[in-house]
C-alpha cells in the first residue's frame, strides 16, 4: 500500500493530514484506462458504467434500487420532491448535522422542524421527534452522524403510527449496520454522499438514493432526468441531476475495499480512545450495540479552542464539525430558534473537535496525536 510521507520536505516536522487519496487506489493504472475508454466512446452520461456502479451499490446497501445523482445534497431533495413533500408540510431533523441536510427540505418548499440530540452519542433524541410531530409533519431525517448509526426502532415505531416518511442521510455512514443491515436500507430512502472527503470518495461531486419501493424508484429515475419518461416527453417538473461516469469507474474501483476501509478506521478509533482514556477528555458514546464507521472521531473538551490551535501548530490536520450548528446559521435564523433551543447541539458545536482519521493512519502517527492531546493537557495543568 502506498503511504503519504508524513513529514514535512522542507520544515522536518511531522504532518498528519486528514485525508490521503494516494492509499484509496490500488490500481491507478486500471483507473486511467477505464476513464480513457469512457473519454474516447464518449460514455459520460447514465452509461453503462453508472448503471454496473448503481447496481453493485444497490446489492452492497442491499436495496432493489439506487439510483446515481449529483450530490448527498441533490440525493436529500429529490428524495423529500418525490414523496410529494412540499410547501405545507413539516420534516422533522435534527439541529446538529451538516447544512445540507436542512437546506433540500426548504428547497422543495417544506418547513425544517428541528430537534436536539443526545448529551453523549449526539445523535437525534427520538423522544423529541415524537413531541415535534404535527398534523402536518410527512417525514423524518435521520443522520448517522459522524459515522454512528442511530437506532431505528423508535423511529420505525412512528412511521407505523404516523404514516410518515423515513429518510436515512447516510452521507457519513456507508456501510454501516444497524440490526445486521446496511444502513440506507431500513427507511423509505437512503441518501448517499461520495464527496471526496468521505468514506467512499468519488473524484469530485455525487451522490446516491438507495430504496425498496419501486414506485418512488421510477419516481427518482424522471426526477434526476428533468422528468421526462422517454425523449422530448416532459411529464414533470424534475431537475438534471445524474451521476456522471467517469466518478461511476472511480466508485466502482473503490467500493470492494469500503468494508476493510471502514474496519480500519474503526481501529484507528480504538486506538485513540485507548490512548486517551486517562485524558479529560469525552468521546461520541453509542447505545449498547450501535454501530460505527468513524467517517469523524470526536473529541470533547471545554478547552476546544486551544486544543485546536495546539494541534493545529504541531501539524496535526484536526477540525471542527461544525463549529455553528444549523439553528444558529445565518441562513435559517428565519426558522425562528434562537441561542439555548438545542443546549446538546449547542454543546456539541462548542466542545468537540475531530482528530484526522483515515483507513491508513499509521500506529505512529496516533500515538503522535495522542501525544500532543497529552501534552496539551500537561500545559494547562500545570498553569
Ligand atoms: C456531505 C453531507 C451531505 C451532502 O452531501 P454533498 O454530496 O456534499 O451534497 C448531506 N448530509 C450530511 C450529513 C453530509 O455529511
Amino acid at each position: 500500500m502506498d503511504h503519504q510521507p508524513t513529514t514535512h520536505a522542507t520544515h522536518g516536522t511531522r504532518v498528519v493530514p486528514r485525508y490521503n487519496y494516494r492509499a484509496q487506489f490500488d490500481d491507478i493504472g486500471h483507473v486511467v484506462a477505464e476513464m480513457h475508454d469512457c473519454l474516447l466512446e464518449g460514455r459520460c452520461v447514465l452509461s453503462s458504467d453508472v448503471t454496473s456502479f448503481e447496481e453493485e451499490f444497490a446489492q452492497y446497501i442491499g436495496t432493489r434500487h439506487a439510483l446515481g445523482v449529483n450530490s448527498g445534497t441533490d440525493a436529500l431533495m429529490l428524495t423529500l420532491a418525490a414523496l410529494g413533500i412540499g410547501p405545507g408540510d413539516e420534516v422533522i431533523t435534527v439541529a446538529n448535522t451538516f447544512h445540507a441536510t436542512v437546506l433540500p427540505i426548504v428547497r422543495v418548499g417544506a418547513r425544517p422542524v428541528l430537534v436536539d440530540c443526545g448529551a453523549s452519542d449526539y445523535l437525534m433524541d427520538p423522544d423529541q421527534v415524537r413531541a415535534a410531530i404535527s398534523e402536518r409533519t410527512k417525514a423524518m431525517i435521520v443522520v448517522h452522524l459522524f459515522g454512528g448509526v442511530v437506532q431505528l426502532q423508535p423511529y420505525l415505531d412512528l412511521v407505523e403510527r404516523h404514516g410518515l416518511h423515513l429518510v436515512e442521510d447516510c452521507c457519513q455512514a456507508h456501510g454501516a449496520r444497524w440490526n445486521g443491515r446496511r444502513v440506507g436500507s431500513v427507511g423509505t430512502a437512503g441518501c448517499f454522499s461520495f464527496h471526496p472527503s468521505k468514506n467512499l470518495a468519488a473524484a469530485g461531486d455525487c451522490g446516491m438514493i438507495t430504496t425498496d419501493d419501486d414506485q418512488l424508484a421510477w419516481r427518482l429515475a424522471r426526477l434526476r432526468h428533468l422528468g421526462q419518461d422517454g425523449q422530448n416527453s416532459h411529464v414533470a417538473l424534475g431537475w438534471n441531476s445524474k451521476l456522471d461516469a467517469l466518478q461511476a469507474v472511480v466508485l466502482r474501483h473503490k467500493l470492494p475495499r469500503l468494508d476493510e476501509w471502514n474496519a480500519l478506521r474503526g481501529r484507528v478509533a480504538a486506538r485513540y480512545q485507548a490512548h486517551l482514556d486517562d485524558l479529560p477528555v469525552g468521546f461520541q458514546i453509542l447505545e449498547e450495540g450501535g454501530d460505527h464507521v468513524y467517517h469523524l472521531f470526536q473529541v470533547r473538551t471545554p478547552w476546544r479552542d486551544p486544543l485546536l490551535e495546539h494541534l493545529c501548530s504541531t501539524g496535526i490536520d484536526a477540525v471542527v464539525r461544525y463549529p455553528t450548528p444549523v439553528h444558529r446559521q445565518p441562513a435559517f435564523l428565519d426558522l425562528g430558534y434562537g441561542p439555548g433551543a438545542f443546549p446538546n447541539a449547542e454543546m456539541q458545536a462548542n466542545e468537540t473537535l475531530c482528530l484526522p482519521i483515515r483507513p491508513d493512519l499509521e500506529e505512529d502517527d496516533v500515538a503522535y496525536v495522542c501525544e500532543a492531546v497529552r501534552s496539551f493537557h500537561r500545559a494547562h495543568a500545570a498553569r
